[in-house]
């Protein structure tokens, strides 16, 4: 069986954990990951809970696929209400951790309550023990904590998902961190984890995965396994990673650069994937050194990079000198044309820092592209940055906002509040550019109108991940058809989410190459069309979640400056994002209302009612 059918209940009010059996009719509709621990979520928390108290709930969870040897299967999730937002939460992961969970024999792990003091929770196999976290590695960095858990343990295949001190500060964008550089990322998972004063999780599996038809199964891997070697976009990322969208999105101007207020990057040339595999004139080595991959992957997307020796960033600090994880698109856009930096070292630096500290790359990049603008439009001086002159292109001020705010330390608890609070604060809303609360990722919506309804009707805040128009927006600045491409790429990639595959293998792999596996590895008929209505099913669950936390239609929305201000370059040029002219058409097709609250029809069709 593709499920373990077994999970870990932890109660850290109380100090216990025990185990319990996985609600299996749970499991047949919301398959794993992302749907089946947004099922549980809704069923056991008030979604109007403080997502920073007690009441929430923060989930870690496998798909049936996880630990198997399907392709990309290594994937794991953190659901909960995430604290940059107020809104469902579930950030993905990959690396090796959510393999080894599974490997231990759990679907899911579920913390409830606080902990007195901080704690740790270490794994092995069956066997599971609370240990106090004080005076060992609370306090102490992602990378620090990985080392000293597994040296204490006497382990070195232990693996480990950690915060750092962004997420025991309570940083809005704080995020999970396995692997020392593989992050469940977005909408503040790491905050709440903090919240609970739970450090760390640490894992070891020695069981393997059963698959219900353990022939079928190996035959469908296989065939999937063909596809995903052979895939141009395999060997696109397994080359450039996903830095090659640097120039994909400067050229087409829907690079999201100087918060927002510009749509391509004058320096995009010094950031982008060329930049990262120049050598230095410095050493004579590039940035990217290898790329590297996930469990149970054969395309291996992720960049390792080595920072230049001379750089100003690093020096005399040693652990940034050898290989850490490199740029992705996502952080590259974030930390360099978003503050205006054309600098690839500090960019970098700044992500190596996320992964350090336990901070999202996108989010901590929006929100200090907020404060360069409240600084340089007066409504902050460096009497509130405590003398940090925030100015868009200063590499000085990147490399120094990064450490502050994962540390905690002066203006960075204030950028630590994510662009919303922050903007708030301020008096300037309008500077943050964040839907639900959460920071834009690297597409602008007005040259991408698909994209822009994309976000604004994500459920978890502005997200790149949640729907693909991504070759419909690079084609056609329309919003003809838009509507439709994001509410069935939302639903097919919700049901992927769920299935413990990663994202990019959907890029070689259809709807019936994953319900093959699932078909073999779990019992029940697995078809596309049921893979299709399952993620339907979770959209809608998800909505329900949200609408009963208190969002509302007003909540799809976009920041002005994407209503009202038009793309000065571009293939958007001269255009807003036509989202009021999207969103009916989207609310319709969806079987919602005009408040956006799915219609009984619908709930009942989805059997959500
Ligand atoms: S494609 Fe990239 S992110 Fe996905 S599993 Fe492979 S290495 Fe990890």
């Amino acid at each position: 069986m593709g499920w373990q059918q077994k999970v870990l209940r932890v109660d850290l009010t109380a100090g216990t954990a025990k185990q319990e059996p996985l609600n299996m009719d749970w499991a047949a509709k919301y398959l794993g990951q992302r749907g089946l621990a947004t099922r549980y979520l809704m069923e056991e928390m008030d979604p109007t809970a403080d997502p920073l108290s007690p009441e929430n709930k923060l989930i870690f969870a496998s798909g049936p696929l996880t630990g198997t040897m399907s392709p990309t299967g290594g994937r794991w999730s953190v659901v909960t209400k995430g604290a940059l937002t107020g809104a469902i939460a579930c950030s993905n992961s990959g690396g090796h951790f959510g393999g080894e969970m599974k490997l231990a024999g759990w679907d899911m792990i579920i913390f409830e309550g606080r902990a007195k003091s901080p704690v740790y929770l270490l794994i092995q196999d069956d066997k599971t023990e609370l240990f106090d976290a004080r005076k060992f590695i609370w306090g102490k960095t992602v990378w620090e904590t990985e080392d000293l858990v597994k040296s204490r343990h006497q382990d070195p295949l232990i693996r480990v998902a950690s915060i750092g001190q962004a997420g025991e500060n309570l940083v809005r964008f704080a995020c999970v961190i396995n692997d020392r550089d593989r992050a469940a990322g977005r909408s503040g998972v790491g905050a709440v984890m903090g919240s609970k004063q739970l450090k760390a999780v640490a894992l070891r599996g020695t069981k393997g995965v059963q698959p219900d038809n353990p022939k079928a199964f190996i035959k469908a891997v296989v065939a999937a396994q063909r596809k995903v070697a052979i895939a141009a976009n395999s060997e696109r990322l397994s080359k450039t990673g996903t830095m090659a969208m640097m120039d994909v999105t400067n050229s087409y101007g829907s690079l999201p650069t100087h918060n927002s207020r510009d749509v391509q990057f004058r320096n995009g040339d010094k950031v982008n994937y060329r930049a990262m595999v120049t050598p230095r004139r410095s050493d004579g080595h590039a940035n990217l050194v290898t790329n590297k991959a996930c469990f149970a992957c054969t395309i291996g997307c992720g960049r390792i990079s080595r920072i230049d020796p001379q750089h100003f960033s690093i020096q005399g600090k040693e652990q940034y000198k050898s290989a850490l994880g490199g740029l992705e698109y996502e952080s590259g856009f974030a930390l360099a044309p978003l503050v205006g930096v054309d600098d690839i070292e500090a960019a970098t630096f700044a992500n190596a820092v996320c992964n350090e500290y336990g901070m999202d790359p996108i989010s901590f990049g929006g929100s200090l592209a907020a404060a360069m603008e409240l600084f340089e439009e007066g409504a902050i001086s460096e009497k509130d940055t405590g003398g940090l002159k925030l100015n868009f292109g200063s590499a000085d001020a990147l490399v120094e906002a990064v450490e502050i705010t994962g540390t905690g330390m002066g203006f960075g608890r204030e950028i630590g509040l994510g662009s919303r609070l922050l903007c708030e604060k301020y008096k300037h809303p309008e500077f943050s550019m964040s839907v639900k609360g959460q920071e834009f990722p690297g597409y602008d919506g007005r040259a991408m109108q698909g994209m822009g309804l994309a976000y604004a009707t994500s459920n978890r805040g502005a997200c790149h991940l949640r729907a693909s128009p991504f070759t419909d927006d690079f084609t056609y600045v329309r919003t003809e058809g838009k509507a439709k491409i994001v509410k069935d790429s939302q639903d097919k990639n919700a049901a992927v989410d769920s299935t413990g595959i990663c994202a990019f293998a959907h890029g070689a792999l259809d709807l019936a190459d994953f319900a093959k596996q699932i078909d073999a590895a779990c019992q029940g008929e697995w078809t596309a069309e049921r893979l299709v209505k399952t993620g339907e099913r979770i959209w809608n669950l998800e909505r329900q979640f949200n609408l009963a936390a208190g969002f509302t239609v007003a909540d799809d929305t976009l920041p002005q400056r994407i209503l009202k201000d038009a793309a000065k370059t571009g293939a958007g040029k001269g255009r807003v994002s036509e989202l009021s002219v999207m969103l009916p058409e989207y609310y319709e097709l969806r079987g919602w209302d005009k408040k956006g609250v799915p219609k009984e029809v619908t709930l009942k069709r989805l059997d959500l009612a």
